[in-house]
């Protein structure tokens, strides 16, 4: 189908919840995407992070494609061999005991959410529920991930809301202390925020809101939906901030592009959910759980890890070599990076750099967010820039 077909039939009959670029992606190699009339882009989004080995990654296309020739889903009632294999990898990874697997981000936080809960409920009984979370957030679009949410623009239309949300300070310390009363059970924080616009939280500031909430039992939840799975030069990125957290939550980069969330929880709350305390459907099914084996058999190796640093690294400092006026700063870690630009030309120059075929994402109100596939290569980064030379002049 042609572009105006696709397009016609997408404003008639899908509701129309999201402003799109006016392109139908159909095609991928590599970093790279072609759209339906055959024009190629260099992609620095990832399908919003989630595309982390790219497109048409030789592991992943034959993991996925054995698992679909064999069984792609069994039901949550049955053994599974590609979950117990993921759950392995993710659990000796890191510092966590055991995971439970859901389907998406906001599922994956609900998980968490509900954890924490009955974590206290266990503990210290039904009148300590309180979760703290940071302003300028974001966790979900359900209902309760919603409330998680700190930035109120999200919540209006929606009201009544689950209760039992607070929002804290996302760098000062002793604001946020003054969040932290008998009835909290838990913070929930990204190390960047990432809608929010790449704001990587202060390394002093996390380790003090570790402490302080590990004293008083509060459990320390991250959420790294989008900073997790390599993202940011390590598994995890809490690895980079010194901490260990209770409960962390994963999500886009883990299936590579097939849907499934994650919930993983450190000694404390590992047999917190019993049977009946949760389920999902096709949470963890076999084929998204065979295509995240594939993702972790390449992204979770000290070698790759590296890499992504340093391409990370190499892409900050060819922006800020550009010199250019237009670019406000450059942050982020890995493969994470924001770049700060003028709110009122944003949407100018995310279009103009569509044009010359590069594809980026935005967030917050003045950053264009840059979520390129791990596995691009220096010659395609280095294309990108040039191209973002001519447009953020
Ligand atoms: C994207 C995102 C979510 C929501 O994930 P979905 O898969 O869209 O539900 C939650 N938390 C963070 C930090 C995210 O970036």
């Amino acid at each position: 189908m042609h572009f105006d077909e696709i397009c016609a039939y997408e404003k008639q009959y899908v509701m129309q919840t999201y402003g799109r670029n006016e392109i139908a992606l159909v095609n991928g190699k590599g970093a790279h995407l072609y759209d339906s009339e055959g024009k190629e882009y260099i992609d620095l989004t990832s399908g919003i992070g989630v595309n982390c080995l790219g497109y048409q990654h030789e592991a992943q296309v034959q993991a996925v494609c054995d698992q679909v020739q064999h069984l792609m889903h069994c039901s949550n009632l049955f053994y599974s061999e590609p979950m117990a294999c993921v759950a392995k990898e993710l659990i000796e990874s890191t510092c966590m005991s055991r995971v439970f697997f859901a389907n998406s981000g906001a599922e994956a936080n609900e998980g968490m959410i509900k954890t924490a809960r009955k974590y206290s409920s266990d503990h210290y009984g039904n009148d300590r529920y309180k979760i703290v979370t940071l302003r300028q957030s974001f966790h979900g679009r359900t209902m309760t991930t919603l409330m998680a949410t700190g930035q109120d623009k999200f919540h209006q239309y929606f009201y009544p809301l689950p209760e039992g949300f607070v929002y804290a300070s996302a760098s000062d310390f002793e604001e946020f202390k003054t969040h932290i009363d008998e009835h909290v059970c838990a913070v929930i924080m990204e190390m960047i925020q990432g809608e929010g616009g790449v704001v990587p939280l202060d390394q002093e500031f996390v380790k003090q809101v570790s402490a302080y909430c590990k004293e008083r039992d509060v459990l320390v939840c991250v959420d790294e939906v989008q900073t997790g799975i390599g993202r940011t030069g390590t598994l995890f990125c809490y690895e980079q901030y010194g901490i260990e957290p209770d409960i962390v939550s994963a999500a886009k980069g883990l299936g590579g592009g097939v849907p499934i969330g994650a919930v993983l929880c450190g000694e404390k709350c590992a047999d917190t959910l019993q049977a009946g305390q949760h389920g999902s459907t096709f949470g963890g099914n076999l084929l998204a759980c065979r295509s995240a084996q594939a993702v972790l058999s390449v992204v979770n190796q000290p070698s790759f890890l590296q890499e992504v640093k340093e391409k990370g690294t190499y892409l900050k400092e060819q922006l800020l070599a550009l010199h250019s006026p237009a670019i406000h700063d450059v942050r982020g870690l890995g493969l994470m990076i924001g770049v700060g630009v003028d709110p009122e030309k944003r949407s100018g120059y995310v279009k103009q750099l569509q044009e010359k075929g590069v594809l980026v994402l935005t967030a917050g109100a003045d950053t264009i967010r840059l979520l390129p596939p791990l596995v691009i290569t220096k010659e395609d980064i280095d294309q990108a820039v040039a191209c973002m030379k001519e447009v953020l002049k």
